[in-house]
Order: C-alpha cells, then sequence, then structure tokens
C-alpha cells in the first residue's frame, strides 16, 4: 500500500516520520521544498506536487494549517482531486471544522472515494513519540482500514461517529484545553502576588483534583517561560474560531471559550502568534501588573 502524507510541519513531520519508521512506503509533499528533505534523507520519497503524489498514493494523509488551507489541498488546481484514484482514502490530520469536512467528505465520496476526519492531541512530543489521541470521523470500514497506519502514530484511537465528528471531539479538546491554559496561568499569578512560589503550587495541585496533564507540561513551561511552539498561538486561535462558529451555528453559549479566544486575539495582535499558547500567561500577568517567577 502506498501512503501519501501532505503538510510537514511541527506535526506532520514526525508523524509521517514515525509511519516510514514502521515500515510503510511514504510519498511526502510540503509546498517549501527544504521541509521535504530530513523525509527524504529517512527513505520518504519527496513529490514535486501535490497531483503527482494523489496520483501515487492509496491513503493520503493531510497535516496543514487550517480549514481553506485544507480545502485548497484537496480540491485546489493540480490537487487531490485532479488526480487520485477510485477507492482511495483521504485522512485529515489538521485541526479545521466540522462543517467543511462534512462537505469535503461528500465531495470526495462523489469522486469514489472515501474520507476520515482524524485530528489529534498530544503535541509536538506526542507525535515525535508516536502516542497521539487521534479522533476519528468516517465510515467503521474505512476507519478500520487505516487502523494499522494510525497505530503507528497514536496510541489513543476512537472511532467517534460519521465525518466531521472527529473535529467535533477536537473542538471540545481546544475548549478544554484553552481553559486549562487560562486558569493555570490565573493560578500563577495568585499565587505571585501572594508570594508564594508558583512552582511549589503547581507541585501541590498535581497530586490532587486540580492535577492534569496541562498543569503537568503547560504549567511547566510557563514556569520556565518556554514560550517556544509547541502549539503556536495562531493556530489555537484558530480552533477557538472554529468553536465559536460551531456554537452560532447551533445557537449555543460558550462564554468560557469566548473568554479564551479574546486572549488568543490579543496575543496573536500583539505580535505574538508564532509563539505557543501559554503565552496566555504573559496577557494575564499585564493585566495584574505581575511577573510569575519561580523561586
Ligand atoms: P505548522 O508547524 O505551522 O505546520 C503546518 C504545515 O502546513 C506547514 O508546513 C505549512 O507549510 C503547511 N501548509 C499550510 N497551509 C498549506 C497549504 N495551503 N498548502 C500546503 N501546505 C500548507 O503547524 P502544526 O503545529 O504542524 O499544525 C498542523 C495542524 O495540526 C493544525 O491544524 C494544528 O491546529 C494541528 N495540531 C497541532 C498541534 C501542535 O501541538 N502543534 C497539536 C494538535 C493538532 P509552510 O511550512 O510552507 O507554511
Amino acid at each position: 500500500m502506498n501512503i501519501g502524507f501532505i503538510g510537514l510541519g511541527i506535526m506532520g513531520r514526525p508523524m509521517s516520520l514515525n509511519l516510514l519508521k514502521a515500515g510503510h512506503k511514504v510519498h511526502v509533499h510540503a509546498r517549501r521544498a527544504e521541509m521535504m528533505s530530513a523525509l527524504s534523507d529517512a527513505g520518504a520519497t519527496a513529490c514535486a506536487s501535490i497531483s503527482e503524489l494523489a496520483a501515487q498514493s492509496d491513503i493520503i494523509f493531510i497535516c496543514v494549517s487550517d480549514t481553506k488551507d485544507v480545502e485548497q489541498v484537496i480540491l485546489g488546481d493540480n490537487c487531490i482531486l485532479s488526480a487520485i484514484k477510485k477507492d482511495s482514502v483521504v485522512v485529515d490530520m489538521s485541526t479545521i471544522s466540522p462543517s467543511a469536512t462534512r462537505s469535503l467528505a461528500k465531495t470526495l465520496a462523489a469522486h469514489q472515494c472515501h474520507m476520515l476526519d482524524a485530528p489529534v492531541s498530544g503535541g509536538e512530543q506526542g507525535a515525535i513519540d508516536g502516542t497521539l489521541s487521534i479522533m476519528v470521523g468516517g465510515e467503521e470500514a474505512i476507519f478500520n482500514r487505516v487502523l494499522p497506519l494510525f497505530e503507528a502514530m497514536g496510541k489513543n484511537i476512537v472511532h467517534i461517529g460519521s465525518n466531521g465528528a472527529g473535529q467535533v471531539t477536537k473542538t471540545c479538546n481546544q475548549v478544554v484545553i484553552g481553559q486549562a491554559i487560562a486558569a493555570i496561568g490565573e493560578a500563577f499569578v495568585l499565587a505571585s502576588a501572594s508570594g508564594v512560589d508558583p512552582a511549589k503550587v503547581r507541585q501541590a495541585l498535581l497530586g490532587g483534583f486540580a492535577g492534569s496533564r496541562a498543569l503537568e507540561s503547560h504549567g511547566q513551561r510557563m514556569l520556565d517561560r518556554n514560550f517556544k511552539p509547541g502549539f503556536k498561538a495562531h493556530l489555537h486561535q484558530k480552533d477557538m474560531r472554529i468553536a465559536m462558529e460551531t456554537a452560532h451555528e447551533l445557537g449555543l453559549a460558550l462564554p468560557g471559550a469566548a473568554q479564551v479566544t479574546q486572549y488568543l486575539n490579543a496575543v496573536v495582535g500583539q505580535g505574538k502568534g508564532e509563539n505557543d499558547s501559554i503565552s496566555i500567561l504573559e496577557l494575564q500577568e499585564q493585566l495584574s501588573g505581575i511577573t510569575v517567577k519561580s523561586e
């Protein structure tokens, strides 16, 4: 079986590398040729265009930035639809709009092809370690066809439901993580302003009900003031936009998610969109005139 992988950024590069390490034949494409060299050095076939990759692949993974990018990769000139073989599967592992996903799945079905939405959680480290959580929408038979490949990239792989259900799940994930980051930042500001070491607060909270992977990992990065991505703030802003659009479509109130959206708008507005989304902490510090410092 020939595999294609489009989008070799922070996530796509290690994910495609793990497919190679598991012994699969992988064709890769990135719009900047230099992004493909690490993969071709490891044995992947570099393709100059998306259509070239699509013509040679039975299962095509996508891991690019936003809804419009996935639409361009699938529907654009000289892209997937122009060259895809019948019965091929397109697996979108980017985080994008659930409603746009349902529409793309219909378009692919009209071309006798299949689509899975399979966004991930677990960050860059999870992608490198092959321990991502993968949340999948689409037909169960197609999920089962792709499962051995998911197993090369992730550990907690859940078939959620029909097309779009994976993206809905990922939106739920981002609503939780955004508020977790904001809550941890507030706790650290409170501790620092009270003359209490936030590192000790983190250590104590990790053993109780406030303990979480977010407190463990993002909390430590906040204490280290390590704003290098990780997960870029402008991508988290995009995820919160998807949450807000979905809330609008369905007539839902998500006030906590709305607040995180405003924080991330301001992070990006301050020119820090390429920094990690834990940069929310810096806004919280500005609001109270406090700098979070571990002793
Ligand atoms: P990234 O490092 O910015 O990589 C995105 C890649 O997509 C880049 O290589 C970019 O190419 C490529 N791309 C964007 N638009 C494209 C287009 N129209 N055509 C072709 N290639 C295009 O981002 P990332 O962190 O890997 O994230 C990728 C996806 O995974 C996003 O949807 C993100 O929300 C999601 N995600 C990220 C994380 C994380 O922790 N980083 C975790 C879970 C999910 P260029 O390099 O040429 O710009």
